[in-house]
């Protein structure tokens, strides 16, 4: 189990990318811990994310060490590298039952609006809908999906289910495409992400274009 994992919390497992991390992803993790939804934020990091395999994704360890820096101010954000060991894509389905069984199905999946309108392309999805529960975030420019769409993928129960983990928490448009842009032309992305991270990606030069020893730490 990754370091600082409380077995007996109640954790949000927030799968993704993370290329890089951004404020967006912590903004969501801060509401959720500081209003109680949940205990812990488990950030998991995928090897092959099955919806980016268009696009060249950094090596898993320069995101994992991004998310590492990120987190080290927040006892109650931890990352594990479980989908990075794994060979293969990365399905979320796999990743949540093993959790679940680590946490006793003391868990709950962290979602944006964008992933909540292609789970139905998600790997085993209908199994997924069912058997776990979901914090959703509004994301600008993602619509909500309406009850009529999720239910001729999921069926009505499971539909419900969706639009009712729909939380009305902080929206934030940062977003990693935006930072890797951003960064690749020399546009200021203060405010986007932490400062370490903004180092780490120009010591690294992760981005096409990105010129090092600028950052500032924050
Ligand atoms: P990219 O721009 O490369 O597609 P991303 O910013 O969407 O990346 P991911 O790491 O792919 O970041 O996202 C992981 C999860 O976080 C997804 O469920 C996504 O919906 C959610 N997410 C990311 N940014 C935000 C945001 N600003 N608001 C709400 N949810 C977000």
């Amino acid at each position: 189990m990754p370091e600082g994992f409380d077995l007996d919390s109640c954790t949000g497992l927030f799968g993704g990318t993370f290329d890089p991390i951004h404020n967006g992803h912590l903004n969501l993790a801060d509401h959720l811990v500081s209003t109680g939804a949940i205990d812990q934020v488990l950030f998991v990091p995928a090897s092959t994310p099955p919806h980016k395999q268009r696009r060249r994704v950094s090596p898993g360890q320069h995101r994992y060490a991004m998310i590492e820096l990120a987190l080290a101010p927040f006892p109650k954000y931890v990352v594990s590298d479980f989908e990075l060991l794994r060979a293969g894509p990365s399905y979320t389905i796999i990743t949540a039952r093993h959790f679940a069984m680590k946490t006793e199905g003391n868990l709950r999946l962290v979602l944006g609006m964008d992933s909540l309108r292609q789970l139905h392309t998600w790997h085993r999805a209908q199994e997924l809908c069912e058997h776990f529960e979901f914090v959703i975030f509004r994301r600008p420019g993602y619509d909500m999906p309406d009850l009529n769409m999720l239910a001729s993928a999921f069926g009505n129960d499971v539909a419900m289910k969706l639009l009712g983990s729909i939380i009305d928490g902080p929206v934030s448009a940062v977003s990693s495409s935006d930072v890797r842009r951003r960064l690749a032309c020399g546009a200021d992305v203060s405010g986007m992400l932490s400062g370490v991270v903004e180092n780490y990606i120009r010591q690294h030069q992760l981005y096409p274009g990105v010129p090092s020893g600028s950052g500032k730490a924050k």
